[in-house]
């Protein structure tokens, strides 16, 4: 089986089109969505229908997902976060609402486990290096963990010794081999922060043990646009251009 695996879409419609059309073009089966639907950017809604009309398409929530229903504390959110999560709330419709709020920050899957941030807190935990990486293999029983909150497409792989990181290069086949646990990283389809503005998702085949991470340009500046014209932060704009 195929399965298309996608993080941190944050309400950016023109991205997700993207990475979807490239999902299909790789003849996935399922589609996975690590959190953060919402936040940031100026199309909550439009992003919710898409993804819950998709067929065999597994939701999970993120902080922000969790902010904009009420259940994650803001307090340490930047006052940009801040102002974009207030906006996205006020934007939801009712269906929208109960949606979101029917989502956990962590579920089980045919491939493995999905958690938004780790295994250990999979709300709001980062996992950038390979001590955080450790914490969750060690606390949670998994083959293959498929995270997001990072923004940053990774492979961390514990062989039974010692566990091990890697940034995810596009277009690049990583093998995972046998033995070997994994937890995968597919960066961030609506806010990339590795310094590629294009859109990243991560196929990955089950049968093969192959992950690969594609990057797909979008129309940024139509997606900008729409940023100024919802009067959100303008910084929410410009950040997507670089990729930051
Ligand atoms: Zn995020």
């Amino acid at each position: 089986m195929r399965i298309a695996v996608l993080s941190d879409v944050h309400a950016n419609l023109e991205a997700l089109d993207a990475v979807l059309a490239s999902a299909d073009e790789a003849g996935v089966q399922a589609t996975y969505v690590l959190g953060d639907l919402v936040g940031y950017n100026a199309d909550p809604v439009p992003v919710l229908e898409r993804l819950t009309t998709r067929p065999s398409c597994t939701l999970i929530a993120g902080n922000h997902d969790l902010a904009a229903t009420g259940r994650f504390d803001t307090t340490w959110f930047n006052r940009t976060a801040s102002v974009a999560i207030e906006w996205t709330s006020a934007q939801l419709t009712p269906a929208a609402r109960t949606l979101l709020e029917g989502l956990e920050p962590s579920a089980e899957g045919e491939a493995g486990l999905l958690v938004h941030g780790s295994a250990v807190d999979p709300a709001a935990e980062y996992v950038t290096n390979e001590a955080r990486a450790r914490a969750s293999f060690d606390a949670v029983r998994f083959d293959c963990c498929f995270f997001g909150h990072t923004h940053m497409p990774t492979l961390f792989w514990h062989d039974g010794d010692a566990v091990h990181g890697r940034v995810l290069q596009d277009g690049e086949p990583v093998v995972l081999e046998p033995g070997w646990r994994a937890m995968l990283n597919p960066g961030s389809v609506g806010q990339p922060r590795d310094g590629d503005p294009r859109a990243s998702l991560l196929v990955y085949d089950t049968q093969a043990r192959i992950a690969r991470v594609h990057r797909v340009a979008y129309d940024i500046e139509r997606t900008q646009a729409k940023i100024i014209a919802a009067d959100l932060p303008p910084v929410l704009a410009h950040r997507l251009a670089d990729g930051r």
